[in-house]
């Protein structure tokens, strides 16, 4: 079976984006993109997650070819090849998308996520920009949404969801849980009337101080120091 290890953690992530709340029945989708042959490992059109299997999991070239799988692939190939051909360069090489609540919540708002927390750094940027409305998986939803993602590693789909990107997918699935969490945050202070918006300093400022956060080994022979 090509792709094995990736088509494993594709159903591992699958499942993960269920019991996480991060996606309900067949909503959303995950791709994990192989840079040097060219081939993309893609979840199954509305299978539900616990019923995916490693060979469900579909094998295509990013102009839409089918190399390896038996089932339909997911509606939303095109977003993932889509986001591959024009970020793979920059550390995309996978892609999560998720109907997860309070992000679909300032999705259908009209609101894109901004930065009244600092985590917002994890996706590169100060703001993730909104998508225009348009049809789920359509070729001209993959051009909107890659067009509308700016610098950061995310955007939100109007009256539709999140795309969140990373170099892992285990990236990529987190970078989607603190979006989520993010949404939650500020939709609570909007419905507070209350909302302080940190600057795309400050926030350039946390990107700075993340390169050392966790467990960073300071260099040999350096004291740690804050
Ligand atoms: P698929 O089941 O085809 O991946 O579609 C789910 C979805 O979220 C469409 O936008
Ligand atoms: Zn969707």
């Amino acid at each position: 079976m090509i792709m094995e290890k990736e088509r494993l953690l594709i159903v591992e992530y699958g499942k993960k984006m269920s019991t996480s709340g991060l996606s309900r029945g067949t909503a959303g989708n995950i791709s994990i993109f192989d840079k040097d042959q060219g081939l993309m490992a893609i979840s199954p059109s509305g299978v539900g997650y616990f019923e995916t299997e490693p060979e469900d999991v579909v094998i295509m070239k990013l102009d839409g070819t089918i190399v390896d799988g038996k089932r339909k692939p997911s509606s939303e190939y095109g977003l993932h090849a889509g986001f591959y051909k024009a970020k793979a360069a920059e550390g995309c090489l996978s892609v999560v998308h998720t109907h997860s609540d309070y992000a679909t919540t300032l999705a259908c708002m009209g609101e894109p996520l901004q930065a009244v927390h600092y985590v917002i750094a994890t996706a590169g940027t100060h703001e993730i920009p909104l998508c225009p409305y348009t049809t789920f998986g359509t070729p001209e939803l993959a051009e909107m949404a890659v067009a509308a993602c700016n610098d950061g590693q995310a955007v939100l789909l109007a009256n539709h969801g999140l795309v969140a990107f990373g170099v892992t997918l285990a990236k990529a699935f987190n970078l989607a849980g603190n979006l989520e969490s993010l949404a939650k945050t500020q939709w609570q202070c909007m419905c507070a009337g209350k909302m302080n918006v940190l600057t795309k300093e400050q926030i350039d400022a946390v990107k700075v101080r993340f390169q050392t956060y966790g467990q960073t080994k300071p260099a040999a022979g350096t004291t740690n120091s804050y």
